[in-house]
């Protein structure tokens, strides 16, 4: 599952990055982040941990990649503990 999700996360970390990476998603608590797209559509991002990630874009709700999901996921563990920190850093292989 987690490789899985590294997959999915470093697929679109770049087009997260493009749109605003972390400031693209906005905490609403409860580990939800809401994710503005393109034409102005929002969409709700679930974190509940870094192994489960839900978007409720059109993608997501059939469980594919979408930066939705990588955008709250920095999101989340900018905000998050050092040892996500630890994890995006070995996931990413070079710390910016
Ligand atoms: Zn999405």
């Amino acid at each position: 599952m987690r490789a899985a999700l590294q997959d999915i996360i470093q697929g679109r970390l770049q087009a997260a990055k493009v749109n605003g990476g972390a400031s693209a998603a906005q905490p609403r608590g409860d580990g939800r982040y809401v994710v503005t797209g393109r034409a102005d559509a929002r969409y709700t991002v679930h974190v509940a941990s870094l192994d489960a990630i839900a978007c409720d874009c059109p993608a997501g709700i059939h469980d594919k990649p979408c930066w939705h999901a990588a955008a709250a996921f920095l999101r989340y563990v900018a905000d998050s503990t050092a040892s996500s920190t630890r994890w995006l850093t070995a996931t990413q292989g070079n710390p910016t």
